[in-house]
């Protein structure tokens, strides 16, 4: 039987426990979420009949800063999965090195079988009842999978309703509604210079790399568009209806507007059809899993042909798929650097709001840039003196960090 997501987590918090001089009491306490909220939702359907959804908010740490993290709508949303993303938040938050902490909210329900109007009051349903817990400089959600800068802005907008003009309450927003340049990009961006900056550290270059990417929507076809114009091949994609493979590598702009204009992949032209877990198996240098987490359980990393993992989506490895990866020395860059860049840019749209300026792509890409980089060298050393992987490392430093704020803010 697999792990729980959560489970997952804290396996690998607690591999970097071992490196790091801490007691007994607070590694409970980093295994466990500060504060957890179950939510009832229950809304005019279109047709007049009342229509019922649960969420959750959990806050899993804040000694560097607010808790922060996204808001998920899936049919699969359940209380472990959320912990679990949440404690991944505080352990991104402080590797990439942005004065947050940790959390994470989701909805059960599939937007899909929803009308505009009904995700628009489900959502400021959910508003109303996580309200008395966020706050800009308490808790700021975000975007996540299947939530977007629409349902940022009527969160925006409900939030303000209750407490006054607030745009720092989210992060993701449309730039016309205080969002900020380069927030759409920004994961798939970061995830782009994760690969750039691994790859050159081993003396390769994404230029000529072919790249697999499983999840076509925000993340993963951002990553795929700028890994593109860097000159990698895009060989295969996939979204929830399964995949497409082009050995020669895809026309990105075209196929994100054949995605745009058809809703799918499907029948792009000069593409062959591929099921996910076939597109999983594909050999290439950078496999990229960008929609579900536990997507590389054991038997699915025995039969990857990929020289990396880019941990694009949250949580994609089970604790055997990692060790697995680890024994085929298929390096796995992981998540909470990999898809660290959407949190970045959300701090830099958070800072605008709070201060009312704004500033314009380039000065945002670069501070990216420059966030990634940096955490790179960091890990790079810490792996070098743990003698450990990447992963490892990168939970060695998060824990550090937040160890540090925690004993500088006292108990007491
Ligand atoms: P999204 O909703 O924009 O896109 C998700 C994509 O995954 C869609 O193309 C969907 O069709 C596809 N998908 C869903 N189920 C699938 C399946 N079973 N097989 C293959 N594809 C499937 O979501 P997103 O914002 O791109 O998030 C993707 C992942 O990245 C999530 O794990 C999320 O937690 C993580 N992430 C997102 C952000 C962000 O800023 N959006 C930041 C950090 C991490």
């Amino acid at each position: 039987m697999m792990e729980s997501a959560y489970e997952t987590t804290n396996h690998f918090l607690k591999c970097g426990f071992k490196a790091v001089s801490i007691d007994p009491v607070y590694k409970r306490l980093l295994q466990t979420p500060s504060r957890e909220l179950r939510v009832e939702m229950t809304i005019r359907l279109d047709d007049g009949r009342p229509g019922h959804f649960i969420g959750y908010r959990v806050q899993h740490d804040n000694s560097r800063g607010p808790f922060k993290g996204g808001l998920r709508y899936h049919p699969d949303v359940n209380i472990d999965e959320v912990r679990s993303l949440a404690s991944l938040m505080t352990w991104k938050t402080a590797l990439i090195d942005v004065p947050f902490g940790g959390a994470k909210g989701g909805v059960q329900v599939d937007p899909k079988t929803l009308s505009i109007t009904e995700l628009e009051r489900l959502t400021r349903r959910f508003v109303d009842q996580v309200s008395p817990l966020i706050g800009p400089s308490e808790d700021i959600p975000a975007p996540d999978m299947n939530t977007n800068a629409q349902v940022m802005s009527w969160f925006f907008d409900q939030y303000s309703r209750m407490h006054g003009y607030t745009p720092g309450i989210v992060t993701g927003k449309p730039i016309k509604l205080h969002g900020s340049f380069g927030r759409t990009a920004a994961t798939g961006r970061g995830c782009m210079l994760a690969a750039r900056e691994t790859l050159a550290a081993d003396g390769k270059s994404l230029k000529g790399s072919s790249i697999v990417i499983q999840g076509f929507g925000n993340v993963g076809s951002w990553l795929g568009k700028l890994a593109a114009d860097q000159g990698a091949k895009i060989v295969a994609v996939s979204d929830m209806k399964g995949g497409i493979f082009c050995g020669d590598g895809f026309d990105m702009p075209a196929l994100i507007a054949h995605r745009d204009e058809t809703g799918g992949l499907a029948d792009f032209p000069g593409s062959e059809k591929v099921t996910n877990r076939e597109l999983l198996a594909i050999k290439c240098n950078v496999l990229a899993p960008a929609a579900l987490g536990h997507v590389i359980t054991e038997s699915v990393a025995k039969e990857l042909r990929a020289d990396y993992l880019l941990e694009g989506a949250n949580g994609p490895c089970t604790i055997a798929g990692d060790r697995v990866l680890e024994e085929r020395n298929i390096q796995a860059i992981p998540d909470i650097w990999a898809n660290a860049g959407g949190v970045t840019v959300s701090y830099l749209e958070w800072v605008q709001n709070t201060q009312q300026i704004q500033w314009d792509e380039e000065d945002v890409d670069k501070f990216l840039e420059k966030k990634m980089v940096r955490a790179h060298q960091a890990l790079r050393q810490t792996m070098a003196r743990e003698k450990t992987t990447m992963r490892r490392a990168a939970f060695i430093l998060a824990i550090q960090r937040v160890k540090e704020a925690t004993d500088m803010r006292g108990f007491a």
